[in-house]
Protein backbone atom coordinates (compact mmCIF):
# COMPACT_ATOMS: atom_id res chain seq x y z
CA UNK A 1 0.00 0.00 0.00
CA UNK A 2 2.30 2.39 1.11
CA UNK A 3 4.54 1.82 -2.29
CA UNK A 4 1.46 3.24 -3.98
CA UNK A 5 2.49 4.44 -7.56
CA UNK A 6 3.48 8.27 -7.71
CA UNK A 7 1.77 9.13 -4.30
CA UNK A 8 3.77 9.52 -0.81
CA UNK A 9 1.92 7.74 2.12
CA UNK A 10 1.60 8.27 5.84
CA UNK A 11 -0.01 6.75 8.46
CA UNK A 12 -2.69 9.03 9.55
CA UNK A 13 -2.03 8.85 13.49
CA UNK A 14 -5.65 10.21 14.23
CA UNK A 15 -7.92 8.11 12.39
CA UNK A 16 -5.58 4.72 13.31
CA UNK A 17 -5.78 5.52 16.63
CA UNK A 18 -9.35 5.70 16.34
CA UNK A 19 -9.79 2.84 14.49
CA UNK A 20 -7.50 0.69 17.10
CA UNK A 21 -8.67 2.26 20.18
CA UNK A 22 -11.87 2.38 19.93
CA UNK A 23 -12.45 -1.06 19.68
CA UNK A 24 -10.26 -2.27 22.68
CA UNK A 25 -11.73 0.71 24.78
CA UNK A 26 -15.38 -1.43 23.84
CA UNK A 27 -14.12 -4.62 24.57
CA UNK A 28 -12.44 -3.75 28.14
CA UNK A 29 -15.72 -1.43 28.66
CA UNK A 30 -17.76 -4.07 28.17
CA UNK A 31 -15.81 -6.64 30.30
CA UNK A 32 -15.71 -4.35 32.75
CA UNK A 33 -19.51 -3.58 32.52
CA UNK A 34 -20.58 -7.35 32.39
CA UNK A 35 -18.95 -7.69 35.44
CA UNK A 36 -20.24 -5.29 37.51
CA UNK A 37 -23.58 -5.07 35.69
CA UNK A 38 -24.75 -8.02 34.11
CA UNK A 39 -27.17 -7.54 31.40
CA UNK A 40 -30.77 -7.13 31.34
CA UNK A 41 -33.26 -5.26 28.88
CA UNK A 42 -31.52 -1.89 29.25
CA UNK A 43 -28.38 -2.41 27.40
CA UNK A 44 -29.64 -4.51 23.92
CA UNK A 45 -32.80 -1.42 23.78
CA UNK A 46 -30.23 1.89 24.24
CA UNK A 47 -27.20 -0.26 21.56
CA UNK A 48 -30.34 -0.86 19.00
CA UNK A 49 -31.63 2.56 19.35
CA UNK A 50 -28.60 4.26 18.88
CA UNK A 51 -27.43 1.57 16.56
CA UNK A 52 -30.75 2.50 14.07
CA UNK A 53 -30.15 6.51 14.56
CA UNK A 54 -26.66 6.43 13.44
CA UNK A 55 -26.64 3.47 10.93
CA UNK A 56 -29.65 5.09 9.18
CA UNK A 57 -28.14 8.50 8.96
CA UNK A 58 -25.56 7.12 7.42
CA UNK A 59 -27.64 4.80 4.92
CA UNK A 60 -30.37 6.61 4.23
CA UNK A 61 -28.80 10.35 4.61
CA UNK A 62 -25.34 10.10 3.83
CA UNK A 63 -25.63 8.06 1.29
CA UNK A 64 -28.83 8.00 -0.32
CA UNK A 65 -30.04 11.20 0.07
CA UNK A 66 -26.31 13.75 0.07
CA UNK A 67 -24.45 11.65 -2.11
CA UNK A 68 -26.24 10.32 -4.84
CA UNK A 69 -29.69 13.08 -4.42
CA UNK A 70 -32.31 9.95 -5.06
CA UNK A 71 -34.47 12.18 -3.05
CA UNK A 72 -35.85 15.32 -1.38
CA UNK A 73 -35.83 15.59 2.60
CA UNK A 74 -36.56 18.25 4.54
CA UNK A 75 -34.38 20.28 7.22
CA UNK A 76 -35.77 18.59 10.21
CA UNK A 77 -34.55 15.15 8.72
CA UNK A 78 -31.48 16.21 7.20
CA UNK A 79 -30.75 18.06 10.83
CA UNK A 80 -31.33 14.56 12.31
CA UNK A 81 -29.04 12.67 9.41
CA UNK A 82 -26.48 15.60 10.50
CA UNK A 83 -26.35 14.83 14.55
CA UNK A 84 -26.75 11.29 14.25
CA UNK A 85 -24.33 11.00 11.14
CA UNK A 86 -21.70 12.35 12.83
CA UNK A 87 -22.33 10.02 16.06
CA UNK A 88 -21.46 7.42 13.52
CA UNK A 89 -17.60 9.11 13.42
CA UNK A 90 -17.63 8.84 9.56
CA UNK A 91 -16.33 12.57 9.11
CA UNK A 92 -19.16 14.98 7.91
CA UNK A 93 -21.39 14.41 4.97
CA UNK A 94 -19.09 16.93 2.70
CA UNK A 95 -16.32 15.31 3.26
CA UNK A 96 -17.50 11.35 3.02
CA UNK A 97 -19.48 12.34 -0.32
CA UNK A 98 -16.76 13.84 -2.15
CA UNK A 99 -15.26 10.47 -1.26
CA UNK A 100 -18.45 8.47 -2.03
CA UNK A 101 -18.81 10.47 -5.80
CA UNK A 102 -15.81 9.73 -6.28
CA UNK A 103 -15.74 6.06 -5.89
CA UNK A 104 -18.70 6.04 -7.92
CA UNK A 105 -17.47 8.16 -10.93
CA UNK A 106 -13.65 6.18 -10.87
CA UNK A 107 -14.94 2.99 -9.13
CA UNK A 108 -11.75 0.36 -9.57
CA UNK A 109 -9.12 2.97 -10.56
CA UNK A 110 -6.52 4.40 -9.21
CA UNK A 111 -8.15 7.45 -8.12
CA UNK A 112 -11.09 5.36 -6.57
CA UNK A 113 -10.29 6.03 -2.62
CA UNK A 114 -11.62 2.60 -1.47
CA UNK A 115 -10.79 0.46 -4.41
CA UNK A 116 -11.06 -3.12 -3.92
CA UNK A 117 -8.72 -3.73 -6.61
CA UNK A 118 -5.65 -2.30 -4.28
CA UNK A 119 -7.02 -5.33 -1.50
CA UNK A 120 -9.91 -6.29 0.47
CA UNK A 121 -7.74 -4.83 3.51
CA UNK A 122 -7.00 -1.17 1.90
CA UNK A 123 -11.13 -1.46 0.97
CA UNK A 124 -11.89 -1.65 4.28
CA UNK A 125 -9.98 0.42 6.58
CA UNK A 126 -6.66 0.68 5.09
CA UNK A 127 -7.54 3.83 3.11
CA UNK A 128 -8.94 5.86 6.55
CA UNK A 129 -5.52 5.15 8.03
CA UNK A 130 -3.06 6.12 5.56
CA UNK A 131 -2.65 9.45 3.90
CA UNK A 132 -1.62 9.92 0.35
CA UNK A 133 -1.05 13.56 -0.28
CA UNK A 134 -3.57 16.36 0.26
CA UNK A 135 -6.67 15.15 1.20
CA UNK A 136 -9.16 15.97 -2.03
CA UNK A 137 -12.96 17.22 -1.29
CA UNK A 138 -14.19 18.18 -4.61
CA UNK A 139 -17.86 17.76 -6.70
CA UNK A 140 -19.83 18.52 -3.58
CA UNK A 141 -20.55 22.16 -3.90
CA UNK A 142 -24.31 21.36 -3.66
CA UNK A 143 -23.48 20.45 -0.25
CA UNK A 144 -21.13 22.80 0.55
CA UNK A 145 -23.81 25.34 -0.11
CA UNK A 146 -26.14 23.92 2.76
CA UNK A 147 -26.31 25.58 5.85
CA UNK A 148 -26.64 22.66 7.68
CA UNK A 149 -24.33 20.49 6.09
CA UNK A 150 -21.33 23.35 6.31
CA UNK A 151 -22.00 23.58 10.33
CA UNK A 152 -21.77 20.05 10.70
CA UNK A 153 -18.48 19.95 8.66
CA UNK A 154 -17.62 22.86 11.09
CA UNK A 155 -18.18 20.88 14.44
CA UNK A 156 -17.86 17.48 13.30
CA UNK A 157 -15.92 16.02 16.45
CA UNK A 158 -17.73 17.99 18.60
CA UNK A 159 -20.85 16.83 17.36
CA UNK A 160 -19.86 13.32 17.46
CA UNK A 161 -18.69 13.48 20.94
CA UNK A 162 -21.97 15.48 22.09
CA UNK A 163 -24.51 13.08 19.81
CA UNK A 164 -22.40 9.61 20.06
CA UNK A 165 -20.84 9.40 23.33
CA UNK A 166 -22.30 12.05 25.76
CA UNK A 167 -26.01 11.42 24.67
CA UNK A 168 -26.30 7.63 24.73
CA UNK A 169 -24.63 8.27 28.51
CA UNK A 170 -26.99 10.50 29.43
CA UNK A 171 -29.35 8.63 28.10
CA UNK A 172 -28.75 5.57 30.32
CA UNK A 173 -28.13 8.01 33.23
CA UNK A 174 -32.10 9.08 32.92
CA UNK A 175 -33.44 6.07 32.70
CA UNK A 176 -31.66 3.84 34.88
CA UNK A 177 -29.36 6.57 36.73
CA UNK A 178 -26.29 6.56 38.54
CA UNK A 179 -23.18 4.73 37.47
CA UNK A 180 -24.92 2.16 36.09
CA UNK A 181 -26.72 4.25 33.94
CA UNK A 182 -24.60 6.70 32.77
CA UNK A 183 -21.79 3.37 32.00
CA UNK A 184 -24.76 1.65 30.49
CA UNK A 185 -25.49 4.17 27.63
CA UNK A 186 -21.31 4.79 27.23
CA UNK A 187 -20.71 1.61 26.50
CA UNK A 188 -23.80 -0.08 24.60
CA UNK A 189 -24.89 3.04 23.46
CA UNK A 190 -21.72 4.87 22.17
CA UNK A 191 -18.42 2.53 22.07
CA UNK A 192 -19.64 -0.68 21.25
CA UNK A 193 -22.11 1.06 18.45
CA UNK A 194 -19.30 2.81 16.81
CA UNK A 195 -17.30 -0.14 16.05
CA UNK A 196 -20.25 -2.04 14.56
CA UNK A 197 -21.89 0.77 12.72
CA UNK A 198 -18.03 1.74 11.20
CA UNK A 199 -17.37 -2.29 10.38
CA UNK A 200 -20.71 -2.54 9.06
CA UNK A 201 -19.98 0.82 7.04
CA UNK A 202 -16.52 -0.57 6.04
CA UNK A 203 -18.04 -4.30 4.37
CA UNK A 204 -19.73 -2.33 1.86
CA UNK A 205 -16.44 -1.14 0.52
CA UNK A 206 -14.92 -4.39 0.60
CA UNK A 207 -17.32 -7.37 1.07
CA UNK A 208 -19.51 -5.79 -1.08
CA UNK A 209 -16.85 -5.40 -3.68
CA UNK A 210 -15.74 -8.99 -3.54
CA UNK A 211 -18.56 -11.53 -3.23
CA UNK A 212 -21.93 -11.85 -4.02
CA UNK A 213 -23.44 -11.60 -7.86
CA UNK A 214 -23.51 -9.34 -10.35
CA UNK A 215 -27.02 -9.61 -11.96
CA UNK A 216 -27.21 -6.01 -13.57
CA UNK A 217 -23.30 -5.35 -14.53
CA UNK A 218 -19.57 -6.82 -14.67
CA UNK A 219 -18.61 -3.21 -15.49
CA UNK A 220 -17.12 -3.11 -11.95
CA UNK A 221 -16.43 -5.14 -8.94
CA UNK A 222 -19.20 -4.61 -7.17
CA UNK A 223 -21.96 -7.52 -6.29
CA UNK A 224 -25.48 -8.01 -4.67
CA UNK A 225 -25.24 -9.94 -1.37
CA UNK A 226 -28.61 -10.65 0.18
CA UNK A 227 -26.61 -11.84 3.85
CA UNK A 228 -24.51 -8.52 3.38
CA UNK A 229 -27.58 -6.75 2.99
CA UNK A 230 -29.16 -7.40 6.59
CA UNK A 231 -25.93 -6.20 7.94
CA UNK A 232 -26.03 -2.93 6.55
CA UNK A 233 -29.95 -1.39 6.05
CA UNK A 234 -30.03 -2.70 2.61
CA UNK A 235 -26.72 -1.67 1.10
CA UNK A 236 -25.72 -5.32 0.07
CA UNK A 237 -27.42 -5.04 -3.26
CA UNK A 238 -24.51 -2.86 -4.02
CA UNK A 239 -24.30 -4.02 -8.52
CA UNK A 240 -27.87 -2.85 -8.23
CA UNK A 241 -26.60 0.41 -6.48
CA UNK A 242 -23.74 0.59 -8.81
CA UNK A 243 -25.82 0.35 -11.96
CA UNK A 244 -29.03 2.27 -10.86
CA UNK A 245 -27.46 4.60 -8.54
CA UNK A 246 -30.18 7.43 -8.95
CA UNK A 247 -32.77 4.90 -7.09
CA UNK A 248 -33.11 5.46 -3.68
CA UNK A 249 -33.80 1.62 -3.37
CA UNK A 250 -30.84 -0.47 -3.18
CA UNK A 251 -32.95 -3.75 -2.98
CA UNK A 252 -35.82 -2.98 -5.79
CA UNK A 253 -37.78 -5.47 -5.17
CA UNK A 254 -40.57 -5.47 -2.03
CA UNK A 255 -39.29 -8.08 -0.29
CA UNK A 256 -35.65 -7.12 -0.39
CA UNK A 257 -34.19 -6.41 2.83
CA UNK A 258 -33.95 -2.57 2.89
CA UNK A 259 -34.76 -0.80 5.63
CA UNK A 260 -33.46 2.65 4.34
CA UNK A 261 -35.79 2.34 1.75
CA UNK A 262 -38.54 1.80 3.81
CA UNK A 263 -37.60 4.59 6.17
CA UNK A 264 -37.07 7.04 3.41
CA UNK A 265 -40.41 5.72 1.59
CA UNK A 266 -42.26 5.75 4.89
CA UNK A 267 -41.20 9.25 6.01
CA UNK A 268 -42.78 10.40 2.59
CA UNK A 269 -46.34 9.59 4.15
CA UNK A 270 -45.71 12.48 6.97
CA UNK A 271 -43.98 14.97 4.12
CA UNK A 272 -40.16 14.98 5.50
CA UNK A 273 -38.86 13.30 2.02
CA UNK A 274 -40.80 13.87 -1.51
CA UNK A 275 -39.22 13.17 -5.06
CA UNK A 276 -38.25 9.56 -4.62
CA UNK A 277 -36.85 8.58 -7.67
CA UNK A 278 -37.26 4.87 -9.03
CA UNK A 279 -35.53 3.63 -12.15
CA UNK A 280 -38.59 2.24 -14.03
CA UNK A 281 -39.17 -1.77 -13.90
CA UNK A 282 -38.72 -2.48 -17.63
CA UNK A 283 -35.11 -0.75 -16.76
CA UNK A 284 -33.91 -2.79 -14.57
CA UNK A 285 -35.20 -6.10 -15.93
CA UNK A 286 -34.03 -5.34 -19.54
CA UNK A 287 -30.49 -4.39 -18.03
CA UNK A 288 -30.78 -7.89 -16.86
CA UNK A 289 -32.15 -9.80 -19.37
CA UNK A 290 -29.33 -7.68 -21.74
CA UNK A 291 -26.40 -8.81 -18.98
CA UNK A 292 -27.71 -12.07 -18.74
CA UNK A 293 -27.77 -12.80 -22.75
CA UNK A 294 -24.49 -11.02 -23.23
CA UNK A 295 -22.63 -13.29 -21.09
CA UNK A 296 -23.76 -16.23 -22.60
CA UNK A 297 -22.48 -14.64 -25.81
CA UNK A 298 -19.09 -13.40 -24.41
CA UNK A 299 -17.45 -13.00 -27.55
CA UNK A 300 -18.52 -16.04 -29.34
CA UNK A 301 -20.27 -16.29 -32.56
CA UNK A 302 -23.76 -16.30 -32.01
CA UNK A 303 -26.73 -17.88 -34.64
CA UNK A 304 -28.94 -14.45 -35.76
CA UNK A 305 -31.91 -16.74 -34.77
CA UNK A 306 -30.87 -15.98 -31.12
CA UNK A 307 -30.55 -11.97 -31.27
CA UNK A 308 -33.63 -12.22 -33.17
CA UNK A 309 -35.29 -13.72 -30.63
CA UNK A 310 -33.86 -12.35 -27.86
CA UNK A 311 -35.06 -8.82 -29.16
CA UNK A 312 -37.91 -10.55 -29.63
CA UNK A 313 -38.25 -10.99 -25.62
CA UNK A 314 -37.32 -8.14 -25.11
CA UNK A 315 -39.70 -6.13 -27.30
CA UNK A 316 -42.20 -8.09 -25.26
CA UNK A 317 -41.27 -7.72 -22.01
CA UNK A 318 -41.11 -3.56 -22.71
CA UNK A 319 -44.15 -3.44 -24.60
CA UNK A 320 -45.80 -5.64 -21.52
CA UNK A 321 -44.41 -2.62 -18.85
CA UNK A 322 -45.63 -0.17 -21.01
CA UNK A 323 -49.41 -1.37 -21.28
CA UNK A 324 -49.04 -2.62 -17.95
CA UNK A 325 -48.42 1.43 -16.81
CA UNK A 326 -50.94 2.25 -19.06
CA UNK A 327 -54.06 -0.15 -17.82
CA UNK A 328 -52.90 1.02 -14.27
CA UNK A 329 -53.40 4.52 -14.84
CA UNK A 330 -56.54 3.82 -16.53
CA UNK A 331 -58.44 2.19 -13.56
CA UNK A 332 -56.87 5.11 -11.29
CA UNK A 333 -58.64 7.74 -13.39
CA UNK A 334 -61.91 5.56 -13.34
CA UNK A 335 -61.78 5.18 -9.42
CA UNK A 336 -62.23 8.90 -9.12
CA UNK A 337 -66.14 8.38 -10.86
CA UNK A 338 -66.72 5.47 -8.51
CA UNK A 339 -69.18 7.41 -6.62
CA UNK A 340 -71.65 8.51 -9.92
CA UNK A 341 -71.76 4.62 -10.59
CA UNK A 342 -74.58 2.07 -9.22
CA UNK A 343 -73.18 -0.39 -7.13
CA UNK A 344 -73.12 -3.39 -9.94
CA UNK A 345 -72.25 -1.03 -12.50
CA UNK A 346 -68.68 -0.57 -10.87
CA UNK A 347 -68.44 -3.99 -9.87
CA UNK A 348 -68.80 -4.98 -13.88
CA UNK A 349 -66.23 -1.71 -14.76
CA UNK A 350 -63.54 -2.73 -11.89
CA UNK A 351 -63.55 -6.56 -13.13
CA UNK A 352 -62.66 -5.32 -16.36
CA UNK A 353 -59.84 -3.45 -15.45
CA UNK A 354 -58.57 -6.29 -13.25
CA UNK A 355 -58.90 -8.70 -16.17
CA UNK A 356 -56.81 -6.40 -18.55
CA UNK A 357 -54.00 -5.86 -16.09
CA UNK A 358 -53.89 -9.23 -15.17
CA UNK A 359 -53.30 -9.83 -19.22
CA UNK A 360 -50.53 -7.22 -19.63
CA UNK A 361 -48.62 -9.40 -16.09
CA UNK A 362 -49.29 -12.50 -18.30
CA UNK A 363 -47.19 -11.35 -21.21
CA UNK A 364 -44.91 -9.99 -18.92
CA UNK A 365 -44.06 -13.76 -16.92
CA UNK A 366 -44.49 -14.97 -20.88
CA UNK A 367 -41.38 -12.88 -22.19
CA UNK A 368 -39.51 -13.88 -19.08
CA UNK A 369 -40.29 -17.18 -19.61
CA UNK A 370 -39.25 -17.03 -23.44
CA UNK A 371 -35.91 -15.88 -22.49
CA UNK A 372 -35.61 -18.56 -19.99
CA UNK A 373 -36.09 -20.80 -22.83
CA UNK A 374 -33.95 -18.89 -24.76
CA UNK A 375 -30.60 -18.97 -22.08
CA UNK A 376 -31.17 -22.76 -21.82
CA UNK A 377 -31.21 -23.41 -26.14
CA UNK A 378 -27.98 -21.35 -25.97
CA UNK A 379 -26.48 -22.78 -23.61
CA UNK A 380 -27.29 -26.36 -25.24
CA UNK A 381 -26.28 -25.28 -28.72
CA UNK A 382 -22.97 -24.42 -27.22
CA UNK A 383 -22.64 -27.85 -25.43
CA UNK A 384 -23.41 -29.86 -28.64
CA UNK A 385 -20.48 -27.20 -30.72
CA UNK A 386 -17.38 -29.45 -31.13
CA UNK A 387 -14.58 -28.50 -29.44
CA UNK A 388 -11.94 -26.83 -31.53
CA UNK A 389 -8.74 -28.94 -31.46
ZN1 LIG B 1 -23.30 4.92 -3.61
ZN1 LIG C 1 -19.18 0.60 -4.26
Amino acid sequence: MSEHIGRPSNINIINSAFLIGMPIIAIVSLVYYSINYGIGWFEPIIFVMFYLASGLSITAGYHRLFSHRTHKAAWPLKLFYALFGAAAFQNSVIKWCSDHRRHHLETDTENDPYSVTRGFFWAHIGWVMIDEGQEIVDNVEDLQADKILAWQDRHIFLIGFLIGILLPALVGLAWIGGAHGFLGGLVYGGFVRVVIVHHATFLINSAAHTWGNQPYSTENTSKDSAILSFLTFGEGYHNFHHTFQADYRNGHKWYHWDPSKWLIKSASWIGLTRELHKIPTKVIESRKMKKTFHEKVDGSEIDTQFQEKFKECLNQLRNGFNDLRKRRKEYKTAKLSKKSETKNNWKAIKQGHKIRIKQCKKRISKARMEFKLLVESMRLNVDKKPVPA
